[in-house]
């Protein structure tokens, strides 16, 4: 009858562990959609699959666009 081998704790070096966090972080940032206006990489948090710059740019034109609707006015 063969002896069970003692069942070791696994054993993960540093390097791997540290790789799978690489490997994870880097999935993480990598962005799922692309800005629709300028096609580089959207904002994370956008829902409208725009950039922090095009973003930025959108805002202002509604802005812009409110000022001359109220100077029209
Ligand atoms: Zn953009």
């Amino acid at each position: 009858m063969k002896k069970k081998p003692k069942e070791e704790p696994p054993v993960i070096s540093k390097e791997i562990i540290q790789r799978a966090k690489a490997a994870i972080f880097s999935d993480s940032i990598t962005p799922v959609t692309k800005c629709t206006v300028c096609g580089s990489d959207a904002a994370p948090n956008s829902t409208e699959s725009l950039c922090w710059v095009c973003r930025r740019l959108k805002i202002s034109a509604w802005r812009d666009a409110d000022q001359q609707m109220a100077a029209s006015e």
